[in-house]
């Protein structure tokens, strides 16, 4: 309690896009309970909001208004963590309020709406109510009490649960009510009895309850993974931050590479955390975690329910697990003691949020991982120009594990000129590489990066081709479902049977998806099993899983699929790639497209081969002297990386350059264009007062011009220095005044570009 009868004064930061925090005034009884981490109601303009306390403030001349209530009764978030919030909030140029409220899970989060209420009179009143938060489920156990000897006229289910209840310690109600059927008559007849006890507690919700996990040991490690474990061990003993780019061909054996320094993390009394794109696509991975480590594990990932989020967030809280697990938001777990953190497929484009907070976890695992003097291991088979660039330069520690464990040969490579093919799904030599598998026994992917039967519909007449009326995209004809969809905002027409333009009947499907592929698989080999995998099959809980679990248990031969099917996944019956088309991404207006192009080609083939039969990879491509693709096919990562730094050093991008997206957007395309053109003069009058030399490219309408309704123009800003950019940045930030209807999203280190 502070010595003068002045109330404390606490800084609130709300989740709305306001980059200032607030100060408000605590009433005496509430003020033991608002420290920094809780949450509280607080009067904000005509509502009521849920802000987190980040700070207390001496002292305030202005009036406060007093804070309504206090909403936790312990802290949420720790000073550190606070720390690494602010940093983040600072260098992405986003408002703390949302930083915070992304970085805690979803179903904490409690809303207070105001509600028209009756009183006795009949005067309407208006109250104040909660919404949302999940809070802690609770269970009843039940335990035998044994002295007593059971009645005779005990029978059936009854007589069951209690002699099953001698057998154990104790059960929950659900388990009973699951194996036994108990009802709640059963409960009562049993407590009234007095052959049992009841008792109330919190319970996790598990979302691997059902699953059994095998023990295994660690694997004798070979050379080049010895090596890599002991520079990592070296560094852990260090007591600083050291981040190392582990960069392993596929099937290098990384993940056992992780696994060991983690177990040697633990045995500090540290703890670790590991970053996958995604957890639906990578369930073997956390099969191999929980089969290795007896700690506790927690596992985050958007196919939680916001109630088994909050639990594995409290686990995390209360120190009762050791290893979390998770996708991008994961980065922001309440760990504590962090020894070391794993950033798996570190290229991966999903590490980046794209909407609202846009972060990068990839990137902020570095500055975590310094903050907490930890271990980073970026790891890939295809790093990111920029990660080896840094290894480069010593910035990173380089680990390297060249060759493929147990000496299995990277796959046997062709590359197939689809030139003057272009109607053909698939040349002749794919084709008869499928049959042969087939007939060998084992299984095949096919890839292509497009979902649907076909890409657009075209009238051959006036060549009126069918597009989202929201976005500035063509639609993509579905078949099961006979209708055309738009794949950014779902819109969607059913399959018309004449030009809506020029009624023709002249009007054909063109390009194809991995629906059509599906069909044209299944009607040239109707004896094989075909699976499919891409964002329309694995849609719903377990999707992901079902599929994966197909190709595992050998019930699938042939499997069709998007991006999804180049992740991580270490089937062993896999012995022939097919890479269906190789050059979509080439065609797209990204400075990163021939690196995405080599990165998803040189994971679609690493699926090949990774058991005892030698694996085959068959590319079709419209560019087959393209660099990205060459290279590919020859697994010469140096090589690729030798001339695409080349020229991006030439047209001065990253890592040459830093840069900084500002995309305006609203439904009036007349507002965007004049808000981005004032958006545009702010800056360089910035630029001007602050004798920055940082390039300031556009205002252009943005690559994909309107999306879902809004259209949307863009500026890029392009620096040689960091700080730089992000001086210029934050003065234009606190001086830029846009109207209401056009909006502006700040995207620092873009990766659609
Ligand atoms: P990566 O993550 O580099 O693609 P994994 O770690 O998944 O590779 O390893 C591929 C396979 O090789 C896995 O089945 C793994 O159990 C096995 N493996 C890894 N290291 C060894 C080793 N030292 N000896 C034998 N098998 C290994
Ligand atoms: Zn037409
Ligand atoms: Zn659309």
């Amino acid at each position: 309690m502070t010595e003068s009868n002045s109330p404390l004064i606490i800084d609130v930061a709300v989740p709305l896009r306001l980059y200032t925090t607030f100060h408000y005034a605590v009433p005496p009884e509430l003020a033991p309970l608002a420290t920094t981490g809780v949450r509280v109601l607080v009067p904000f303009g005509r509502r009521k909001l849920t802000g987190y306390v980040i700070g207390i403030v001496a002292e305030s001349e202005e009036e406060l208004k007093p804070i309504s209530a206090v909403l936790d009764p312990e802290p949420l978030f720790t000073s550190e963590e606070l720390e690494f919030f602010r940093w983040s909030a600072s260098y992405y140029l986003h408002p703390l309020g949302e930083v915070i409220k992304t970085a805690l899970p979803a179903g904490i989060n409690v809303e207070s709406r105001k509600r028209q209420v009756c009183s006795a009179d009949g005067m309407e009143t208006e109250e104040e109510v909660l919404i949302g938060g999940k809070g802690v489920k609770r269970e009843t156990f039940y335990r035998a009490v044994p002295s007593l000897e059971l009645p005779a006229n005990l029978r059936g289910k009854g007589l069951r649960i209690a002699e099953f209840l001698r057998t154990i310690s104790e059960a929950a109600a659900g388990q009973l009510r699951r194996e036994f059927g108990a009802t709640p008559a059963h409960f009562r007849r049993l407590l009234e009895l007095g052959l049992v006890e009841a008792s109330e507690r919190e319970v996790y919700r598990d979302p691997f309850r059902e699953e059994v996990f095998a023990h295994d040991t660690p694997l004798v490690l070979n050379d080049s993974q010895s090596e890599a474990l002991e520079r990592i061990i070296a560094a852990t003993d260090g007591r600083a931050f050291a981040p190392f780019l582990l960069h392993g061909v596929t099937g290098s054996g990384k993940t056992e590479v992780y696994l060991q320094s983690i177990a040697h993390v633990l045995d500090a009394g540290k703890t670790a955390l590991v970053l996958v794109p995604e957890i639906a696509l990578t369930p073997q991975l956390v099969k191999r975690f929980k089969s290795r480590f007896t700690c506790g594990i927690a596992v985050l990932h958007s196919g939680l329910s916001d109630g088994e989020r909050y639990d594995e967030w409290r686990r995390i809280r209360r120190k009762e697990v050791s290893i979390v697990i998770g996708a991008r938001s994961a980065l922001f777990a309440p760990l504590s003691a962090i020894g070391i953190i794993v950033v798996d497929e570190e290229h991966e484009a999903s590490y980046k949020q794209s909407e609202g907070f846009r972060y990068n976890a990839r990137d902020l695992a570095l500055v975590r991982g310094k903050m907490s003097k930890a271990v980073v291991i970026l790891g890939s088979a295809t790093p990111l120009l920029t990660t080896y660039h840094a290894a480069q330069e010593g910035k990173l520690g380089y680990l390297h594990l060249p060759h493929r464990v147990r000496n299995l040969p990277m796959p046997a490579t062709e590359l197939l000129d689809a030139r003057g093919h272009k109607g053909d799904t698939f040349l002749p030599q794919l084709t008869s590489a499928i049959a042969k598998n087939l007939a060998a026994g084992g299984q095949t992917l096919l890839f292509l990066n497009r979902r649907g039967f076909a890409t657009y519909l075209v009238c051959q007449d006036c060549g009126h081709v069918l597009r989202c009326p929201n976005c500035s995209v063509t639609l993509t004809y579905h078949r099961r479902r006979e209708r055309h969809f738009c794949h950014y905002c779902d819109y969607s027409i059913p399959a018309p049977s004449v030009c809506p333009e020029c009624d023709s009947q002249a009007i054909g499907l063109l390009g194809r998806g991995t629906e059509r592929v599906e069909e044209e698989v299944r009607e040239l080999f109707p004896l094989a099993r075909v699976g499919r995998m891409d964002r329309d099959t694995t849609s719903g809980r377990g999707g992901h899983a079902r599929v994966l679990k197909g190709l595992e248990d050998g019930t699938i031969d042939i499997l069709i699929g998007t991006q999804m099917i180049a992740k991580g996944h270490d089937f062993p019956g896999v012995t022939l790639v097919g890479v269906v088309s190789a050059d979509a991404t080439l065609n797209i207006p990204d400075f990163r497209s021939s690196e995405r192009t080599f990165q998803l080609i040189s994971q679609v083939m690493g699926r090949a081969g990774r058991g005892d039969a030698p694996g085959k990879v068959l590319i079709q491509s419209l560019a087959p002297d393209h660099y990205a693709i060459t290279h590919a096919v020859a697994h010469d990562f140096e090589g690729f990386y030798a001339e695409e730094i080349s020229f991006r050093r030439e047209v001065g991008y990253p890592p040459f350059t830093h840069l900084a997206a500002l995309t305006l957007s609203g439904n009036s395309v007349a507002e965007v264009e004049k808000g981005a053109e004032a958006v545009a003069g702010v800056l360089h009058s910035t630029k001007r007062e602050l004798k920055s030399r940082v390039e300031i490219l556009g205002p252009v309408s943005a690559p994909l011009g309107k999306i879902r309704g809004r259209y949307r123009w863009q500026i890029l800003l392009k620096s040689t220095g960091r700080a730089e950019l992000h001086r210029l940045l934050a003065r234009f930030k606190a001086g830029v005044k846009l109207p209401a209807v056009v909006r502006m999203a700040v995207d620092v280190d873009p990766v659609d570009m």
